[in-house]
């Protein structure tokens, strides 16, 4: 009967997910993107990507610059890819990402070694309020029955 149903389930996350750290994450658009917390201050998130071809952003979600970005992804991306790993499964964000040959990469470190690409200047805000809209759908109450905006996730 899940073909009729308005919430299409989707795949059982590969492995358990740090929320805490790394409270949003997707898989959009040819990117790997989300909202990272900051390690140090539990006020700012961090709001990064990695695109297929590796091309990568992170910055505050106040268009901030991230300072870890020296040439290369900072801590936050790896973990942003780690924790699409976890949810994704390495094998789907290695191919998403256009990393498809040989076996699937065990964490970010490997998978965005792999990866050239350049540092992408762009604002925050496309993702952050998709951040903001999916926690909006977090608060919904769970409810016997369907709910009909449920009907727009896609799996
Ligand atoms: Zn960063």
């Amino acid at each position: 009967m899940r073909e009729r149903a308005s919430v299409v389930e989707g795949g059982r996350p590969a492995g358990r997910r740090t929320v805490k750290d790394v409270p949003f994450v997707e898989l959009s658009g040819g990117r790997v993107q989300g909202v990272v917390s900051s390690g140090s201050d539990v006020e700012r998130v961090y709001v990064s990507f990695v695109e297929s071809g590796g091309g990568y952003s992170c910055c505050t979600n106040n268009n901030r610059p991230c300072g870890g970005l020296r040439g290369a992804p900072c801590k936050h991306i790896h973990e942003l890819v780690d924790e699409a790993i976890l949810q994704f499964g390495a094998a789907r964000v290695a191919a998403y990402l256009g990393v498809a040959d040989g076996p699937p990469p065990e964490d970010a470190r490997t998978l965005l070694g792999g990866l050239r690409g350049d540092e992408r200047k762009e604002s925050p805000g496309v993702v952050f309020s998709r951040f903001l809209s999916y926690l909006r759908y977090c608060e919904l109450q769970a409810r016997p029955g369907t709910v009909l905006e449920m009907g727009w996730f896609a799996p």
